[in-house]
């Protein structure tokens, strides 16, 4: 069986979760998909190797297999909405970002299916989360949690026109302290792309969940179009220059949000 998750452990202060990166949808469950879930075009594709500067940075890794539409991991596990009175999707989404069907006909996975996935899926995921934070908190006074998303640039049934570049969220500055929140949003503007701090994404689960500045855990979701380092179109090519440019303006941001936390 594939692993529900991919951990890399470092010493820095420094989480990064791209909780979205999974492609993995087991056998077993696979023929209840339609096919327009199984091209998995809601996937945050290439996330892996946009922060493959993690490790210079000794960041600790924590990367999803299981695909969003076996279970979202960025959502509560009790699936209430996290931005009410809008279009989202949910812990198991039935339709995709496009409005397709996930699952064939008679094939919606029932509440104690929900369950099981939740116990097999999600939990282990925020276990590892839970325990990896509390291990660099053990050992730093401050840590930058850093969630990391794609999404395609233009999808009308959840945003109009196109989507900023870069989208940081953080509940209105709920989630890290004002410094670290400024350090990664002066990054974004240095940058030459578009991009928006708590515009239509504020930040999801990981980041309301886990964000607690006051106990020296600094949370901001990135949110990137994916228009900036990919084909938006399977197969879901990475274009490497773009991918080339837009790393240097991650690694700015997260380098820049990791060192304002030395100054709090
Ligand atoms: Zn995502």
């Amino acid at each position: 069986m594939t692993e529900i998750y991919k951990l890399t452990r470092g010493k820095a202060p420094l989480l990064i979760s791209i909780p979205h990166l999974g492609i993995h949808i087991q056998n077993e469950l696979r023929e209840t998909y339609t096919d327009a879930a199984l091209a998995l075009a809601d996937t945050d594709w290439h996330l892996d190797r946009l922060y493959d500067f993690a490790h210079e940075l000794g960041a600790t890794v924590l990367s999803a297999n299981v695909s969003r539409y076996v279970i979202d991991l960025n959502r509560p596990s009790s699936d209430e909405s996290l931005y009410p009175g809008q279009l989202t999707t949910s812990l198991c989404p039935e339709q995709t970002f496009r409005g397709e069907a996930v699952y064939r006909d008679g094939h919606i996975p029932s509440t104690d299916e929900k369950i099981w996935r939740v116990k097999a899926h999600w939990q282990p995921y925020h276990d590892c989360l839970a325990e990896e934070l509390r291990r660099l908190r053990g050992e730093n006074p401050h840590v930058l949690l850093w969630d990391a998303h794609s999404i395609a640039s233009v999808l009308p049934r959840l945003f109009d026109g196109k989507l900023p570049d870069l989208n940081i969220g953080t509940q209105d500055g709920r989630t890290a302290a004002e410094c670290v929140l400024r350090a990664a949003t002066s990054g974004a503007a240095r940058s030459g792309y578009t991009w928006v701090a708590d515009g239509r994404f504020k930040g999801g689960f990981i980041t309301r969940h886990y964000g607690a500045p006051q106990e020296g855990i600094h949370a901001i979701q990135l949110e990137m179009s994916q228009s900036t380092y990919m084909e938006e179109v399977a197969p879901f090519r990475l274009i490497s220059h773009r991918a080339r440019m837009v790393k240097q303006t991650l690694k700015t941001m997260v380098g820049s949000a990791l060192d304002a936390m030395n100054t709090l």
